[in-house]
């Protein structure tokens, strides 16, 4: 197979979310996995949304999540081969003037439904006659530009769908140029994918419709179609639409929130697919395990709850290696047993600086009263020199001194060593602070 060459395209008017990321990975993973190549396309024709300033946020975005491109490039650079592109479709009487105003398509549109037909466009404006087009200019009227569909099935076989055809007789003749002269999205999009080479065409299944009509503009201009995956659209947990909610979702917020890039491309590589959903540890392994064939039909279902998950797995999981620049970054330099010893207890790769404050900072623990005197027998029980076996063999003592057990027993030595009710094994804990801050945590003290 020749390498393939694949595009992500999104528009700069507005946040990259979880929804386009999910796109941008999928062609990440099959076009590396394939040793090919990835274009970011600034898909910038709508030149009143588009903003550099999103266009930036996007790439910092891609990088942030790992997302290499190869090369890049805006479409708003490029109006000349759009341009040269339309001129050859009116050539071949593929590309027509209308005049309609959009009220008057909706009312078509109204009328054609009470009468049960579909709503497609009437092709008015194929059978005008010279001297109407001049008619409807003299009024002030400015065309809008129709690309001829064949009225043919257009078939292909999609990786993700498997055999489709979009009979084309049933969609309007898709408008590529606006009366105001600017260009819609389907026409540079085909104009780009022949010039680029592109070799498959991986987005949303809400573009099915788009590529019968994409298929027919790319041959009538003399390009071969590539291939197609459209990928089931994202849904909430519950099934409902995510779009209204995908400002939250931005890569901006879950950045902001401490969510690992790792842990959303785990996510969203995953789900909707016949894989488990689970925390990888790199962009490698994810590529290694990624397949079209895997990608079920059904929408996939997207989780804040399921991400938080797979974030704190992702780092349970984190080797030291990984960790220790972000540690020192945040000015902990504990060590390697730290890090082992307190990773699965993080939900956030942040919450490293309360343990390390715990272990290193002069602090008392929590010790409720009736467990006072238990605690300070304790203190003076515990060993100048502490090991691995030390909290074993002290606590066992401490058993046998008081006839306390279980709960009663370990609890309140957590709550006076750590001031904290959940955390990592106390063996290793107790080693980490020592003797010196234990006996004096123990005693209600600042240690
Ligand atoms: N800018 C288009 C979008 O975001 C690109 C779709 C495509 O991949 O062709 O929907």
């Amino acid at each position: 197979m020749t390498k393939p060459i694949v595009r992500f395209a999104p528009s700069p008017t507005g946040k990259l979310h979880v929804g386009n990321v999910r796109t941008a990975l999928m062609n990440w993973l099959f076009a590396r996995e394939a040793g090919g190549t990835m274009i970011l396309r600034v898909d910038d024709t709508d030149l009143e949304r588009s903003t550099k300033a999103y266009e930036q946020g996007l790439k910092d975005d891609l990088e942030w999540l790992g997302l290499t491109w190869d090369s890049t490039f805006n479409q708003s650079d490029r109006f000349d081969r759009y341009d040269a592109a339309a001129e050859k479709l009116r050539e071949a009487g593929l590309l027509y003037a209308c005049y309609e105003t959009s009220e008057e398509l909706d009312r078509q549109r109204k009328l054609a439904r009470a009468q049960g037909k579909p709503p497609t466009y009437n092709r008015a404006g194929l059978s005008l006659t010279d001297a109407q087009k001049n008619d409807y200019r003299r009024e002030g009227r400015l065309p809008h530009w129709r690309f001829k569909l064949s009225g043919n099935p257009v078939v292909w076989d999609d990786m993700v769908r498997g055999e489709q055809s979009i009979d084309t007789s049933s969609i309007s003749d898709p408008v590529l140029i606006r009366a105001d002269g600017t260009y819609l999205y389907t026409l540079p999009s085909v104009v780009d994918d022949i010039d680029e080479g592109i070799t498959h065409i991986i987005r949303g299944e809400d573009h099915v419709t788009n590529s019968g009509a994409q298929i027919e503009i790319l041959k009538a201009l003399g390009g071969t179609p590539p291939q197609f995956a459209h990928t089931p659209l994202l849904v909430a947990a519950d099934g409902s639409a995510l779009s209204k909610r995908l400002g939250s979702l931005s890569m901006d917020e879950l950045r902001t929130q401490g969510i690992e890039p790792m842990a959303i491309c785990s996510l969203l590589g995953k789900i909707g697919t016949s894989d488990p959903v689970e925390a990888r540890p790199d962009l490698d392994t994810l590529k290694s395990e990624f397949s079209f064939s895997k990608i079920g039909r059904a929408p996939a279902r997207f989780s804040e709850d399921e991400l938080a998950l797979v974030n704190a797995k992702f780092l349970h999981d984190m080797p030291y290696a990984q960790a220790k620049p972000r540690l020192e970054a945040l000015g902990i330099e504990n060590g390697e047993d730290f890090w082992v010893l307190v990773r699965a207890n993080l939900e956030k790769f942040n919450d490293s600086v309360g343990w390390a404050t715990m272990f290193n900072a002069p602090m008392s623990g929590q010790i409720a009263d009736e467990d006072f005197d238990f605690c300070t027998a304790a203190a003076a029980g515990l060993p100048d020199k502490i090991t691995a076996e030390t909290w074993s063999e002290w606590t066992g003592k401490l058993k046998e001194a008081t006839g306390r057990k279980g709960k009663t027993l370990f609890m309140p030595l957590r709550l006076a060593l750590t001031g904290r009710a959940r955390g990592p094994a106390m063996d290793q804990v107790l080693v980490m602070l020592g003797s010196e801050k234990a006996k004096a945590r123990l005693k209600g003290e600042v240690g």
